[in-house]
């Protein structure tokens, strides 16, 4: 057999049937059926002196170090060997922090408080739900790497193959991470969950905000002070927009680092009063545009419409665009005259409210 069919067999030869990463992260994304099971809480480890001390910078310090480390953290053929992502950001909302009752009204009643998919976890393990007070939310950024970005931002009219591969191996990659993660704390007697990955977790489709998620991992970014949106409604950081988020819960006071800028749009050129739109400029089917935003239902079907490319072409059961979010001026940053707007940097608790 010549090198070339070799390699080529390295593919998967019929994606939409043997692709089960890729065919189970759909059905788990809109239903939420097919997550390994949760972990037990270790209730004989309840109360004991925690060992390591479980505070925010351990979590920033633990999920950099796994990130940057993880066998996971990378592509298939024929990327092999190449990081998904880069170093990511680390922040913290407390679980009692009144914007997540603000989500339920802005992104639809079914958007879990961290009370609410706590006290799911703590009856899974017989033992009482606590206070919302006594929770904390961990989110982190994970920054797509550079050759990716660079790949997307040439394309016109649909994902490269690079950003196909990290939006599959890259949800799943999260999902790993915020498992071992919980699974972790659970281990040591610390109740924790990551909604998105629990029978719960199911979209839905409501006629002002299309089709939304019960745990949006971009609105508790915002509200851990890691960014703000912009009119692509993608998440922009101080490390850019192009990117994927996990988050999870633990039952933990930790202490936010970062102030969230009032203004949601903050590191939005556009809505700052600049000439930008690029965003709008590079989707290819007309889905922001400067008196409507973006139309999400108009992006959804374009997205979908998606997998049967990247399944012929790349092999791989997976949907994805991303074309707004890469060969624009924010996305790998904030954009340079808009960087004062930036507020907090990370370690800096002076401003606490
Ligand atoms: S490309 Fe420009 S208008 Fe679009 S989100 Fe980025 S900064 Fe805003
Ligand atoms: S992600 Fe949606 S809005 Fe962005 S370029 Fe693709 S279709 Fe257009």
């Amino acid at each position: 057999m010549g090198t070339r069919r070799r390699l080529e067999n390295q593919y998967r030869r019929f994606p939409w049937l043997t692709d089960i990463g890729g065919i189970k992260n759909a059905i788990g994304e809109m239903r939420g059926l097919g997550y390994p099971r949760q972990p037990r809480l270790n209730t004989a480890s309840i109360g004991q002196e925690a060992e390591p001390l479980f505070d925010a910078p351990w979590f920033t310090k633990s999920i950099k170090e796994k990130i940057l480390t993880h066998p996971d953290n990378r592509m298939e053929y024929p990327f092999s060997g190449e990081r998904i992502f880069e170093e990511p950001l680390v922040g913290f909302v407390r679980g009692d922090d009144p914007l997540f009752q603000e989500f339920k009204r802005i992104i639809g009643p079914h958007h879990f408080t961290p009370a609410e998919i706590m006290a799911w976890q703590a009856r899974n393990n017989g033992v009482a739900p606590p206070p919302a007070e006594d929770m904390s939310v961990v989110v982190f950024v994970m920054p797509i790497t550079r050759k990716t970005k660079e790949e997307n931002a040439a394309q016109q009219a649909w994902p490269s193959e690079r950003w196909a591969q990290t939006r599959l191996l890259g949800e799943i990659f999260s999902q790993t991470v915020t498992r071992e993660v919980v699974t972790f704390l659970m281990s040591k007697g610390v109740l924790a969950v990551s909604p998105d990955a629990t029978p719960l977790f199911r979209k839905k489709h409501y006629p002002k905000v299309g089709w939304a998620s019960p745990w949006s991992h971009r609105h508790i970014a915002y509200a851990a002070g890691l960014g703000t949106f912009g009119m692509h409604d993608f998440f922009i950081t101080e490390k850019g927009c192009a990117h994927r988020m996990g988050s999870f819960v633990v039952n933990l006071r930790l202490e936010p680092d970062r102030q969230r800028p009032a203004d949601i749009h903050a590191y939005c050129r556009q809505y700052q009063g600049r000439t930008c739109l690029k965003c709008a400029r590079r989707c290819p089917v007309e889905a922001i545009t400067l008196e409507h935003g973006h139309d999400k239902e108009n992006c959804s079907k374009r997205i979908v419409r998606s997998l049967p490319y990247c399944n012929r072409n790349y092999h791989i059961f997976i949907y994805g665009c991303g074309l707004c979010s890469t060969g624009v001026p924010c996305e790998s940053g904030i954009p340079d005259d808009l960087r004062a707007n930036a507020t907090q940097k990370p370690g800096d608790h002076s401003s606490d409210s």
